[in-house]
């Protein structure tokens, strides 16, 4: 198990892709006009400047696995479900990880919110998507981490993927002191306050995993690689 860090993780300008907001929006009911996607431009320049995100992970061995699930030491935690155990399935360890754009962002959404339902909708879908790109940051962090250790690192994977009930919430915010160092805790069904946070699991191998074939093109943390920056990459063995 390794020790908790804090991790600041700004914006990029430009981070937020505007097409994929719209989408998100595009869910909540804002159908896309000229007017619509200008808005969402300006609103997500603004957040570039304004919000930040914070995170921490923690990396911990993997104990086993058993009928209720993949055990990591040091951690009550248990990861239930066949997809987790099939994604550890060999894994030497485990890096939790969770990211949260914070209490202010949302307080500042809900200021939106009140006024203009527009404002709201595209408000939201910009942070939703800052908050992706701040995982992909942290994830830049971890796999740099597994690359000094010699380890391989998976895709990161999420409560709520495959059949990883978000009940594990409590207990996964409580692996990584999550309530103290960002102010993050489960909320009736599992889900997160505040209200654009992502916790993930990310796999840590002596080899290669499969994914890692599809090498840097497909890697979301690529546009924060300090590896691929160095002229290296993480997945080959001759690395
Ligand atoms: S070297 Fe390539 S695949 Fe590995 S973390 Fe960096 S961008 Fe991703």
């Amino acid at each position: 198990m390794s020790e908790a860090e804090t991790v600041a993780l700004p914006a990029r300008a430009g981070a937020v892709r505007i097409d994929e907001a719209l989408r998100y929006a595009g869910y909540a009911g804002i159908e896309e006009t000229q007017a619509v996607r200008e808005r969402s431009r300006a609103l997500a320049v603004e957040a570039e400047e304004t919000e930040c995100a914070q995170g921490t992970f923690r990396i911990f061995s993997v104990a086993g696995a058993d009928a209720a699930g993949v055990h990591l030491a040091g951690t009550e935690l248990v990861l239930p479900g066949e997809s987790i155990a099939d994604y550890l399935n060999g894994a030497r360890a485990a890096c939790l990880l969770a990211v949260t754009m914070g209490a202010a962002a949302d307080g500042r959404l809900a200021a939106f919110r009140r006024a203009s339902r527009t404002d709201g909708v595209l408000y939201g879908a910009v942070l939703a998507d800052m908050v992706e790109d701040a995982a992909n940051q942290l994830e830049a962090r971890v796999r740099a981490e597994a690359f000094e250790r010699g380890l391989y690192a998976n895709d990161r994977y999420s409560p709520g993927y495959g059949d990883l009930p978000l009940s594990v919430h409590p207990a996964f915010l409580a692996a990584l002191d999550a309530g103290r160092v960002l102010g993050m805790r489960a909320v009736e069904g599992g889900f997160l306050a505040p209200s654009r946070s992502i916790t993930a699991v990310v796999g840590l191998f002596d080899d290669p995993p499969a994914r890692a074939k599809l090498g840097c093109a497909w890697c979301a943390a690529r546009p924060y690689c300090a590896i691929r920056a160095a002229g290296r990459v993480c997945y080959r063995r001759d690395r």
